[in-house]
Parts: structure tokens; C-alpha cells; sequence
């Protein structure tokens, strides 16, 4: 089967998120399995872009609006990520450093997918499956369908995954315009609540949609920022498929971002030298817990709570832990915990930022690795922290509920807690230094996660198996 992937973040292109990872993961074990998964992106202006080599695959041009593009897609030209990977190049709107966060991202995104259904249409031969991911890409069954310049696209099967329905993209009516002439009967296809919601429309639209946690596709239907009816709705042609991880990158053996490299068999000096290295690069003392945040300072993963939990943990626990957070996002919560640095050096630290390289040191050398999120879809962090023997303490939601089993429970390696408040938080970290002052239980419970398969290739199949029911 061949497969066109189209998202706004693939790694090691381009990665903001999980979406990033599993892009860039995804279609290697696809192809694995014998067949053409490709992944077509914007071209922006990342390392990725300098390091690599380029072949200019098609050049057209389009109107967005009164505005008149051109565009080229160009493909890396060895193959090296597994899969081939083309970039749309727009001149002026998507050749930019960052991924998101421009004034202007509604245009980025709708030009971007203008692009591609249009190097789309002028295939000689036509993709088995068109993927898209995310409300990056959530215009395209529509345009495949409805726009008349694309229609003769619209007998190929779509398929949409969710990797976070809390972003929709939407536009007000004034920016239709943006599309390609469409058939204006069809305008409640792109609509919701009075918007373009270009999530929605993908959720009419596509055949089916994906997203990327049993648990997350039932609360779905409860919350989904605004989405909650039309998820019910839809409910019949919506499945929930665990993201994997990429355990070719996310392997503490061989690891070229961690020193030393560690595995099963000497994992409990392999963690202790981790953990040495981290301490020491932020103040913090090896003899203690150390518990560590990584990911976006946003409500949904409750890192406003952050400040109060450490502040209380190292109080009322007299300071038997040592926490490390590496994030940005929202600039209160940045500023909030940046200011905790000198009142409680030596029990805490931050580094305020993306680091791949700190990233991966942390889940190698830290000891708990906390997700209190309010929502995660999947959540790819608690199964890298596994991987490297670092113990997950998440909230009782959405894929951490799908991947993490409380230690309490019969075979149980993890700390699960209901609520995203202060007081569950800081009892599960007590219940965490309770855990580390049992030598051997803590060794087997790490031996024991190291070794659990969260690997891609049984997800991968069941994307396969769904895109065969559509043929
Ligand atoms: P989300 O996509 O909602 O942000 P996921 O758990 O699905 O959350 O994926 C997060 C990914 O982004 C993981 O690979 C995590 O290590 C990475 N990540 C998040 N924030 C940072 C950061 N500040 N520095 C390095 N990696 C980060």
C-alpha cells in the first residue's frame, strides 16, 4: 500500500511535540512491513533543512485569497529517515525557524495544504491512503472532496489521527476565501459553531479517524474542547490506537545523547552514573530522589500546579527530594518557576527551554519522571522514562491510564493519582519516596519497565489492518 503522511511536524525535521515523534516514527515501521509510507511537510528553516540534500520533485503555484503563490516540493534525496520525505517550500510563509506560534499560522497551514492536494492532483498515479495528522492538515479530505479544482482526488481514502483535540485551527468565515473555489452547498463541512474548524471539517470528512489512545477517544466524547457532540456523532467511525515509541531512538544502549550507555544488565550503576551527571550539571544531591517534568508549561499538562507541589513537597517533606523541570510555555509559569531557583537551590532546578539532548538525560538519570496532566491524548514521555528504568507518577487519564499501572495493583510498576490537584500530586509523591526506600522492590520495578514493549510494530499494524478495510 502506498501512503502519504501529511503533518506539520516530523522528527528530526521538525518536532514541537509527540506529534513530531510519532511522524517521524510511524511510517518507518510501515514501510518495515513492506509498504510506501511517505511523509510530506512544511520546509522550514531547521538544521535538518542545512545538514541534508535536496532534489526539486514538482514546482506550481496557487491563489490563496487575493494572494498569488508559488511552491516547490523538494525530497531528501538518501532515503536516510526510513521513508521518503518531501518539504513544501512557500517562499515568505513557511521557510521560518519555529514550527507554530506566528501571527499568521492560519494562512501558513491553509497554503501549506493548498500545496499539497495540488502536487496531489498532478500525480501520475494516485496514493493508496492519504494520512493526515492534526488540524495542520485537517482541510484536506475536504478539499479532496469539495474543491472543484481537486474532486477527481476525492475516491482516495482519507484517514485523520488525532494527536490532541484540544487545537482545532479554527478561522472565522471571513478567511474562506483562503480555499480553493469549493462547492458552497458543502460549507457545514467546515463548519462548527460558526467557525472554520478545520479539526472538524477532518472529522466529517475523513473516512475514518484515528486517535491515539483507547481511553482518550472515551473522553472524547466529554471533553473535547467544543468538540464533545460531534465526536459522539462520528462515534462509529472513530478507533483508538496506541502511539508506540521508536525504540531504535529511544534506547538507553545506545543512546548517543547519554553517557554512559546503560541496559537491563547494568542498570543499576547505569541509572546511579545518569543521575551523577545530571545532578551535578544542576546543584542537585544524587543520595536523594530525584523527580523530574519534562514537556509543555501549558494548563493541559497542569504545569501551573507545579510551583505550589514543589514549594509543599520540599516543605512539609523536609526536603527528601530533589525536582528538575525542562519546559516552556506559558510565560507566567516560566517566570513562576524560574524564581523558585535561589530560595530552593539545592532541592530544585530548571531549565526553561527545548533541550532534545537534556531531554534525554533526564529520563536516563532521573528517578520519577510526573505527568499531572489534565489531558493527554497518549502521552510519550511516561513510556521514554520506562525505557530508561525512570518511574512514571502521572494523572489516572487518557493514555497514561492506557500505559501505566499502579504499583499498588498486582504486577504494578507505576504511580497513578485521580486528580490534577496540588494534594494528589504531593501524596503521590510521598507515596514515591515510600517506594525508593525499598531497595529491591525499586531495582525490580525498573529491571521490570525497562523491558516493557511499547514498541511500533503492533500500532503499526493496526493502521494497516484499518486502511485495508478501506480499500
Ligand atoms: P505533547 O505532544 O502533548 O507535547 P507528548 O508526551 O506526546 O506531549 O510528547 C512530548 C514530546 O516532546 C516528548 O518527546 C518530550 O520528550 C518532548 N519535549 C517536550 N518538551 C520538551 C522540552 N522542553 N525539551 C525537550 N523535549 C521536550
Amino acid at each position: 500500500m502506498e501512503i502519504l503522511h501529511v503533518s506539520a511536524e516530523c522528527y528530526p525535521v521538525a518536532k514541537a511535540g509527540g506529534l513530531g515523534d510519532v511522524v517521524g516514527a510511524l511510517p518507518k515501521y510501515q514501510n518495515q512491513f513492506g509498504h510506501l509510507a511517505k511523509v510530506v511537510m512544511p520546509m522550514y528553516q531547521t538544521k535538518f533543512l542545512y545538514e541534508n540534500n535536496f532534489d526539486t520533485t514538482h514546482k506550481g503555484s496557487f491563489w490563496m485569497g487575493p494572494r498569488f503563490f508559488d511552491y516547490t516540493i523538494i525530497k531528501e534525496t538518501t532515503n536516510k529517515l526510513g521513508f521518503d520525505l518531501y518539504l513544501v517550500d512557500i517562499n515568505g510563509l513557511l521557510d521560518r525557524e519555529q514550527v507554530y506560534g506566528y501571527d499568521d499560522d492560519s494562512e501558513r497551514f491553509t497554503a501549506f495544504q493548498i500545496a499539497v492536494v495540488d502536487w496531489l492532483s498532478k500525480w501520475n498515479h494516485q496514493p493508496d491512503i492519504v494520512h493526515v495528522h492534526d488540524h495542520q492538515a485537517g482541510l484536506i479530505p475536504f478539499m479532496m472532496q469539495h474543491c472543484y479544482a481537486y474532486q477527481h482526488l476525492a475516491a482516495i481514502p482519507t484517514v485523520l489521527t488525532i494527536h490532541n483535540a484540544q487545537y482545532q485551527g479554527w478561522m472565522s468565515w471571513d478567511k474562506s476565501n483562503y480555499l480553493p473555489s469549493f462547492n458552497s452547498w458543502e460549507w457545514g463541512k467546515l463548519d462548527w459553531q460558526n467557525n472554520i474548524n478545520p479539526l472538524a471539517s477532518a472529522v466529517k470528512c475523513a473516512l475514518q479517524v484515528t486517535t491515539v489512545s483507547m481511553s482518550y477517544l472515551e473522553e472524547m466524547r466529554e471533553n473535547a474542547n467544543g468538540l464533545e457532540n460531534l465526536f459522539e456523532y462520528e462515534k462509529g467511525k472513530c478507533t483508538g490506537i496506541l502511539n508506540g515509541i521508536d525504540d531504535a531512538v529511544w534506547d538507553p544502549a545506545v543512546d548517543t545523547y547519554i553517557s554512559p550507555n546503560f541496559s537491563v544488565a547494568n542498570l543499576a550503576d547505569g541509572k546511579l552514573q545518569s543521575k551523577k551527571v545530571l545532578c551535578s550539571l544542576f546543584n542537585l544531591d544524587i543520595y536523594k530522589p530525584l523527580i523530574v517534568f519534562i514537556g509543555r508549561l501549558v494548563h493541559e499538562k497542569a504545569a501551573d500546579l507545579l510551583p505550589q507541589v514543589i514549594y509543599d513537597a520540599v516543605y512539609h517533606m523536609q526536603g527528601r527530594m530533589n525536582f528538575l523541570i525542562l519546559g516552556s510555555g506559558d510565560p507566567s509559569v516560566e517566570y513562576a518557576l524560574e524564581n523558585m531557583k535561589q530560595p530552593l537551590a539545592g532541592f530544585y532546578n530548571s531549565k526553561i527551554g527545548y533541550n532534545e539532548k537534556l531531554s534525554h538525560q533526564m529520563y536516563a538519570g532521573a528517578d520519577f519522571l510526573l505527568m499531572p496532566s489534565r489531558v493527554e491524548p497518549c502521552g510519550l514521555n511516561q513510556m521514554y522514562a520506562m525505557r530508561y528504568g525512570t518511574i512514571p507518577i502521572v494523572r489516572n487519564t487518557g493514555g497514561l491510564r492506557d500505559t501505566v499501572v499502579d504499583y499498588g495493583d498486582p504486577n504494578g510498576y507505576g504511580i497513578l493519582f485521580n486528580d490534577a490537584t496540588v494534594g494528589d500530586i504531593t501524596y503521590s509523591i510521598h507515596r514515591a519516596l515510600e517506594l525508593y526506600k525499598q531497595t529491591k522492590r525499586l531495582q525490580k520495578i525498573r529491571s521490570a519497565i525497562m523491558q516493557i514493549d511499547n514498541s511500533w510494530e503492533k500500532s503499526a499494524e493496526a493502521y494497516i489492518s484499518l486502511y485495508s478495510s478501506l480499500q
